[in-house]
């Protein structure tokens, strides 16, 4: 039945006029009264706009879907003017109007592009974080966008995983707060304000743990690792008022992500109690055939729905098998009328009820985009990120004064790659600043050499002369290099961690050629590499990740010593491929048994390499040097309702002010079940002038030292307990506290 439009403009006026103090659900109760089982369905189902720059045309399937209601939510609608036209049509043109829900990938910025998530971890500073995903809210809110596919919070101890990239690194206590900043960023105060986007954790879950490294792979794990390392950051999300999830595309001990009752229902709902919306990543309810777990598209929508996957991203299956299911007795109605009235409270708390169109304005849109402030704020955020690896001879910062600096590699010029993969709207034609314009910026134009050298990936040494040439001229070298932005994020994965091309071979013969003088590798990559040959080659390695619009710029401030490195990295380096997942907090071996194997043989240690890494976790210089000194306790006990705390003395014992990220570890020693190493239970970040000291204080409970056990019951356990306050996750406990019961 055709409600004419007089009543359809009474209908929502109606369901508006519940005052704010009267709750949403009786809003959406009173219009879910109105709906038909396929109006209902439609909201369940998300297309996607063209994926050139005009936009969703309107007359295209996306109208027609719109306007028989079978569309509630759409991803990649491109311009303002294309999110009217197709707002217009849901609005104006359906049977009750219900407005739709735009969503995009908004991962590290929208216009303005802050460094990769990886990259933006390392600054270890959850309020710069929250600011880059405010900003990013702002950009994207001013050209129609209602939601952001993110935060990814998977952990990843796998560098081989192009997606590592995208999320906070390996450790669960930083990866947690880091999601809950995001969350709050994008979120903001106030849902219904039309500069906030509703934020959506994703890949639920254990995306990261893809056997190998292959993107979408297969994931084995005990219930006890998925509770106490992959499902943390998902519940902080939650604590942080996260208004949306994804469902991941990976199998996770058989059972499909898509169509896993026991992560999507018995933990997310159940125990957590999440009441927001659940969005299937793109195709991953289809995929369930594929994995052997669906026999047909119409299997795959039973699965996904019962399993309490609300909409059906891209995927066609819902709106093509719904029906007929509910008709068959194979999904309950009342499963898809609360997915239904999921999706319209979420719609209901941006406002859009109110306004359809409060998001889209050319005008917001135009005055937003790469506002001066934000500018100013993604440049600091890429410099706080950047992580200096090595500085041997203190070969960083330069000198202003050096009279030529060669500037060597294929990223030096760089505007494309440099903002990274996921880098929605930013600008890879000219906006980002690249090295050469940061450093043209700061030094004379006589005191640049430049030469590419070669490409990222072509196997061709032809540059390689000119390139040798330049170097020999100059004081100092400066190489640029590293992956492209295709080489991490989705389906991305590598077996060889080296930088990638004949970069290597380059570097090689520019150290030849140059065996005295200062050699300087700054770094764009979206995963630790493996670097064993380039520390002995080069004196000074600067990790920037993909620093994004103001990397250049960032990256400038860095090299003069302008702005003091002060990232440290979230994730290991390893030594190499083999060591492969390597993670700061492993669990110890048994080999050997001090007291029975004196002589130490049959150790668990590799024949062929190292068992420790090249870079820890945790490790990142800077041009100052602290010194810790003094580490006390309030007591060695701790019991089940008291704190303690733990302080110690840090000192700017160098020549510069700076930054440090002090980190607060601690050992479980005897559990019943075993518990890692160390464990990261708490981090600062502090600034010293030159010569200043600070005492830094954490204090510990209980509360921080639970974990899930066999039975998976979260609890904490009497004992003995090592702690350690240090710049790393490179030291040795000396400290000791028991908890009693
Ligand atoms: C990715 C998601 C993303 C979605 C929508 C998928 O391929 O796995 O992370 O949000 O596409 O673009």
């Amino acid at each position: 039945m055709k409600i004419p439009s007089n009543i359809r403009f009474l209908v929502i006026a109606f369901v508006s006029s519940f005052s704010f103090s009267q709750n949403y659900e009786a809003k959406v109760d009173s219009l879910m009264s109105l709906m038909t089982l396929q109006e209902k369905i439609g909201q369940t189902v998300m297309y996607g706009g063209s994926w050139d720059q005009t936009g969703p045309i309107v007359g295209s399937n996306n109208g027609k879907l719109i306007r028989e209601g079978n569309m509630g939510t759409m991803l990649n609608a491109f311009t303002v003017k294309g999110t009217r036209d197709l707002q217009k049509i849901a609005v104006e043109e359906t049977r009750l109007g219900i407005p739709l829900l735009f969503g995009y990938d908004v991962i590290h910025g929208h216009r303005t592009i802050f460094p990769i998530n990886l990259g933006m971890s390392a600054s270890w500073d959850l309020k710069m974080i929250e600011e880059s995903s405010r900003i990013a809210a702002e950009e994207a809110s001013a050209e129609g966008l209602h939601w952001t596919f993110a935060p990814m919070v998977d952990i990843s101890r796998d560098p081989r995983w192009g997606r590592i990239s995208e999320g906070a690194g390996e450790d669960v206590y930083l990866g947690s707060e880091i999601a809950k900043a995001y969350v709050k960023g994008f979120q903001g105060d106030d849902l219904s304000k039309p500069n906030t986007i509703l934020a959506c954790a994703k890949h639920f879950v254990a995306y990261g743990a893809a056997q190998a490294g292959r993107d979408y792979h297969t994931v084995n794990m005990s219930e006890g690792e998925l509770r106490n390392v992959y499902l943390p950051p998902f519940k902080a999300t939650i604590d942080a008022g996260v208004e949306t999830f994804m469902s991941a595309f990976n199998e996770l001990n058989g059972i499909p992500t898509s169509g896993n009752k026991f992560t999507l229902r018995d933990i997310l709902r159940d125990e957590w109690g999440f009441k927001g919306l659940v969005v299937s990543d793109y195709t991953s309810i289809n995929e369930m055939i594929p994995h052997g777990f669906a026999k047909d598209s119409i299997d795959a929508a039973r699965i996904g729905m019962n399993a309490g996957v609300d909409i059906d991203m891209m995927g066609h299956v819902y709106r093509k098998h719904l029906k007929q299911l509910v008709k068959d007795g194979k999904v309950n109605e009342a499963i898809i009328d609360e997915a239904c009235k999921r999706i319209l409270l979420a719609k209901y708390k941006l406002g859009l009820f109110d306004d359809p169109y409060r998001y889209i304005d050319e005008n917001r849109e135009a005055t937003t985009k790469y506002k001066p402030e934000f500018l100013a704020k993604a440049r600091e955020i890429a410099s706080a990120s950047s992580v200096l690896l090595q500085n041997k001879n203190e070969a960083l910062p330069l000198s202003k004064d050096s009279k030529s600096i060669a500037f060597i590699g294929p990223l030096v010029k760089d505007e494309y790659d440099i903002l990274g993969n996921w880098a929605a709207k930013g600008d890879r034609n000219g906006k980002a600043i690249s090295v050469f314009e940061g450093v043209s910026e700061y030094l004379k134009s006589d005191q640049i050499l430049y030469s590419k050298g070669c490409e990222i990936l072509k196997d061709d040494d032809s540059g390689f002369d000119e390139a040798i040439s330049i170097s020999k001229k100059a004081d100092e070298i400066v190489l640029v290099m590293g992956e492209g932005h295709h080489m991490s994020g989705e389906a991305a994965s590598r077996t060889n961690l080296k930088i990638p091309g004949v970069q290597p071979k380059l570097i090689k013969k520019i150290r030849e050629a140059n065996p005295d003088k200062k050699i300087v590798l700054v770094l764009m990559n979206g995963r630790p590499l493996n670097l064993s040959d380039e520390v002995d080659l080069v004196d000074a390695i600067l990790e920037v990740w993909f620093p994004g619009t103001m990397g250049g710029a960032a990256i400038t401030d860095l090299l003069f010593g302008i702005v003091n490195p002060s990232g440290k990295l979230t994730v290991t380096f390893p030594r190499n491929v083999g060591q492969v997942p390597i993670y700061y907090n492993m669990k110890n071996t048994g080999r050997p048994i001090p007291e029975y194997n004196p002589n130490e043989d049959y150790k668990s240690n590799y024949i062929d390499s190292p068992n420790s890494p090249l870079f820890d976790f945790g490790h990142g210089l800077s041009y100052t040097s602290f010194e810790y000194s003094d580490l006390k306790l309030s007591s060695n006990t701790l019991n089940f309702s008291n704190e303690i705390s733990a302080s110690v003395t840090v000192t700017n014992t160098g020549k510069m002010d700076g930054h440090e990220i002090v980190q607060l570890y601690v050992h479980d020693k005897v559990g019943s079940v075993t518990r890692p190493v160390k464990e990261l239970k708490g981090f600062q970040k502090i600034f010293l002038e030159k010569g200043e000291s600070k005492t830094v204080t954490f204090t510990i409970s209980a509360e921080d030292l639970k974990f899930h056990n066999s039975k998976m019951d979260y609890n904490v356990e009497p004992g003995e307990f090592e702690i350690a306050i240090a710049s790393s996750s490179n030291f040795k406990f000396k400290h000791n506290f028991t908890l009693i019961d």
